[in-house]
């Protein structure tokens, strides 16, 4: 995501001792020697970590957005491979992969780079893949009041979880329709054969 600002979590960094410790804590409690070297700044990293990872409840996501007005397009708009990083709600463990947005204007329209940071800020949270597909096709589909929009999720979960034992590597595909979108089967055909060019 270059030229995307990353989110802190302010709130991490005001809780910083405390988290520390309690990661200290889970490291005695899993039978960790605390006092090795290796593990000595391990606390500080994970807290300094989650400040990035959880950066997203930093922000309301509908206020990315950035939303600009112009009639005249009303073709199909898609941003493809916006790579992102999230956390299973489930595991704490990471999932990623790459989201395909696709969306039809009616008016407004929100700049490429926006699109980047609206996932940025839905996936740096505890989350799971298919809350993530529909709240941005959601927010897109209340922020920007498209003819119809797309989005398609595919992830890698380290956790495994959810959907009993999966092959290393296996990807998880999700996917949100709204809109003429749901109606339009070539709409949706051409927006599936565009992504995956
Ligand atoms: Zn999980």
């Amino acid at each position: 995501m270059s030229g995307v600002k990353d989110y802190v979590n302010t709130r991490v960094e005001s809780n910083r001792e405390q988290i520390e410790h309690h990661v200290r804590e889970i490291l005695k409690l899993i039978g960790e020697d605390v006092e090795r070297e290796g593990l000595l700044e391990t606390p500080a990293r994970v807290t300094r970590m989650y400040e990035e990872i959880f950066g997203g409840y930093e922000v309301d996501p509908r206020d990315v957005l950035g939303v600009t007005f112009d009639e005249n397009h009303e073709e199909l708009v898609i941003v493809k491979d916006i790579v992102y990083y999230s956390q299973c709600e489930h595991h704490m463990a990471p999932f990623f992969g790459k989201a395909h947005i696709g969306y039809i204007p009616s008016g407004k329209i929100a700049g490429l780079s926006k699109l980047a940071r609206l996932v940025e800020a839905v996936t740096r949270r505890l989350q799971v893949q298919e809350r993530i597909t529909s709240q941005i096709a959601d927010i897109i589909d209340e922020v920007l009041k498209p003819q119809g929009v797309m989005v398609v999720v595919e992830g890698e979960h380290l956790c495994m979880c959810a959907r009993g034992v999966k092959k290393p590597g296996s990807k998880t595909v999700t996917s949100a329709v709204r809109g003429t979108f749901r109606s339009d089967a070539a709409s949706r055909a051409e927006f599936l054969s565009l992504i995956k060019e």
